[in-house]
């Protein structure tokens, strides 16, 4: 009888935190092995959750640097082997006593928090890293609307999300948690947007794996903490499956126009098969989740069509191409091209890289790392490690905000080098490493050194592997400019033909064309990209005027050249999304659409922040960030905090309903 009730006791726990890790009973020998993989700064952290003790965090062994790339926090070996000594003993106690770890009160979490930070972690960042975090075991995000919009309403209210990438999968599970009817259209055969799309060989995330993932969904399973394509795309993939929309997604469908219908306050969505077959679907709602980094854009290069051999854009790299000795020429070295070339090198006979503009590279030396055994075994086991591992791959970008990114205007640097006085010193240390890793080749050094401040452009990331790539005796890094593409292969303006079997174009994305080649009309006939024309903008990204009842996702001013991964940054224009809808639903409304005004003012502040930042430096000649007339309209000018606190509800004074 005793035993149970015991059983009844522990049953009525409620499920097990799952970020709390699973029990385990590996020896202490396992154990010991396994921390010698470890983080030790997110192994403290733990060790405080196992012990509830927080001298783990209060004495000699601390970090000294928060870093996105040093997961050892500056921490000598010394004082790693005996921050490992002292856990062994913790964490078998924690085995022995059945694997509970203690609730830890908020004003501990943040000291942990500045722990790991190096440096005391208040104000905003404070509530926004706790609900990111969720120590409680809760999604915070989730949708949590009980009986106040009645079932006739919401099965009225169907929502047609445009792709089926990152975004519209998390729209998917919002909207299914809200419970309204929705459908997601996605033109390609299955879900993960870019990382479906970009197959090229190399092609991996730079945003750290271990935050590159939803807040609510977690990756213990990592197997590199900058992971490749197939990883993430399966991630995405198991992420759908597992909130059961695949019912609600139609593959191979394009959206090709949407139009705003004044009578009924609907949206009328047109959409096409790959087949040809065409359709129209009705919406209350449409959220466009297309990404902005979508359409591939081939420079208009003389002759291309003249061209031999088969020639595609990274995005679009043929499934099974044997480029096996291959002549192959690279045209385009930013993101896409710098990862494709060093993974290609030693496959190919020879490559050809022809770089209009050399590119800063932030050094990673885990870029190509794996996750050793122990680590996931951590991130399996120890309760809120994997949370603590993410605070630290976050804290870093989040952290320091946007001011590295500021234009001193008390700085003067005729040449357009850097932007202050950090920024010099900064070029200065990226400088020294990209020459040690090009000793003995000057003239390597000289194609490679930006004549832009650093972080100008996306900053790459690279263990060296990029720069070794260039020294191998078949590749050739080519700066002269092309003068056109000829059947067999590039020819130069020098005259030079550089002969080629294949030609891969990695010339980045039409990213200033949101939600292109869609024609998207709204009320009184206006067409959206009419009213955008070079100049996309929306209130927060999200709500544009003379468009009721839309809202974007990593819609115009939202993509992140720093910070947080987009992740995050969708799940806060989901919240807010939601929050809209909620408002318009509850009120018995038929629409809500951005006050003209407030979107103006805003859009007006964005310019005005964008424009003191690296980003828009007048030195920066070629920039996939710059419309034609070199302004900015696609990344975000904000601190993280600020964005987070923006989005966390929609104020109803920001819009017009009807
Ligand atoms: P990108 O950064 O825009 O780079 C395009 C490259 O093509 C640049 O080297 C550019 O030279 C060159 N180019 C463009 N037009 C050209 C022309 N007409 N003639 C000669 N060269 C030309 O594009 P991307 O590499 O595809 O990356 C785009 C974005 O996608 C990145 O910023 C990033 O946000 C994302 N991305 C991320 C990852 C990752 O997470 N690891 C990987 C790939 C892409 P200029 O520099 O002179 O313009």
């Amino acid at each position: 009888m005793g035993m149970h009730d015991g059983m009844l006791a522990r049953m009525g726990r409620g499920p097990r935190n799952p970020h709390a890790g699973a029990p385990f009973a590996d020896d202490d020998d396992a154990i010991a092995a396994a921390l010698e993989d470890v983080s030790v700064p997110a192994l403290l952290c733990s060790l405080v959750h196992m012990t509830g003790d927080p001298s783990w965090i209060r004495g000699g062994l601390r970090p000294t640097v928060a870093s996105p790339t040093q997961f050892q926090g500056g921490m000598p070996d010394d004082l790693l082997a005996e921050a490992r000594r002292l856990a062994l003993p913790a964490v078998a106690g924690y085995r022995d006593a059945g694997c509970e770890p203690y609730p830890l009160s908020r004003d501990l979490l943040r000291e942990m928090m500045s722990f790991i930070a190096c440096k005391p972690v208040d104000g905003l960042l404070v509530p926004m890293f706790l609900e990111d975090l969720q120590f409680d075991g809760a999604d915070s995000r989730a949708i949590t609307w009980s009986d106040e919009i009645p079932d006739d309403v919401k099965a009225a209210s169907h929502v047609v999300v445009i792709g089926c990438g990152e975004s519209g999968i998390l729209a998917g599970i919002r909207l299914s948690q809200a419970g309204l009817p929705f459908t997601i259209m996605e033109k390609d055969e299955g879900p993960g947007g870019t990382w479906w799309e970009n197959r090229y060989p190399g092609a991996r995330v730079d945003v750290g794996s271990h935050h590159y993932c939803y807040s609510f969904e977690p990756g213990d399973h990592w197997s590199e903490y900058f992971c490749q394509q197939p990883e993430l795309r399966d991630y995405f993939v198991k992420v759908l499956d597992k909130y059961e929309l695949r019912p609600h997604c139609r593959f191979n469908t394009e959206v090709t126009k949407a139009t705003w219908d004044e009578g009924t306050g609907r949206w009328s969505v047109e959409v096409r098969t790959a087949d040809g077959a065409t359709d129209v679907l009705d919406a209350r709602f449409l959220l466009s989740a297309v990404g902005s980094l979508n359409l591939p854009r081939l420079p208009d290069i003389p002759g291309m069509e003249t061209f031999a051999g088969p020639s595609f854009h990274s995005a679009r790299w043929p499934d099974g191409l044997d480029i096996t000795g291959a002549r192959f020429a690279l045209i385009g070295a930013g993101a896409s091209g710098f990862q494709i070339a060093p993974t290609i090198a030693d496959r190919v006979g020879h490559l050809d890289i022809f770089q209009r503009t050399p590119q800063w590279i932030f050094p990673n030396p885990m870029y190509r790392a794996k996750v050793p055994p122990g680590d996931r075994w951590a991130m399996r086991h120890l309760p809120f490690y994997g949370r603590w591992f993410r605070f630290e791959m976050m804290y870093p970008g989040i952290g320091v905000g946007v001011e590295p990114f500021r234009q001193d205007p008390n700085y003067h640097d005729p040449e357009g080098r850097a932007i202050s006085e950090t920024s010099a010193a900064r070029r200065q240390l990226l400088t020294e490493w990209i020459t040690s890793h090009l000793e003995g080749r000057p003239d390597l050094i000289e194609k490679s050194i930006p004549p832009y401040p650093p972080s100008g452009k996306r900053i790459l990331q690279d263990d060296g592997s990029w720069l070794a790539g260039l020294k191998k005796p078949n590749v050739e890094l080519v700066r002269t400019s092309i003068d056109r593409i000829v059947p067999e292969g590039v020819r130069t303006a020098d005259g030079t033909l550089h002969e080629a079997d294949v030609i891969c174009y990695a010339t980045g994305f039409r990213h200033n064309e949101f939600l292109a080649p869609m024609e998207i009309t709204g009320r009184n006939g206006v067409s959206l990209r009419g009213q955008w024309g070079d100049e996309p903008t929306a209130y927060l990204g999200i709500a544009v005027p003379n468009f009721p009842n839309l809202f974007c996702l990593y819609g115009p001013g939202t993509n992140l050249a720093h910070g947080a991964s987009l992740i995050f940054h969708s799940e806060c224009q989901m919240t807010y999304t939601m929050d809209a809808i909620h408002h318009v639903l509850a009120s018995g409304t038929r629409t809500i659409e951005a006050r003209k005004d407030v979107h103006d003012h805003y859009v007006e502040r964005h310019q005005r922040a964008i424009s003191q930042l690296v980003w828009a430096h007048p030195a920066i000649v070629h920039s996939h960030y710059k419309n034609p007339a070199g302004k900015i309209f696609t990344l975000s000018p904000w601190p993280m905090e600020t964005y987070w606190e923006w989005t966390k509800s929609a104020d109803l004074n920001d819009f017009v309903l009807s």
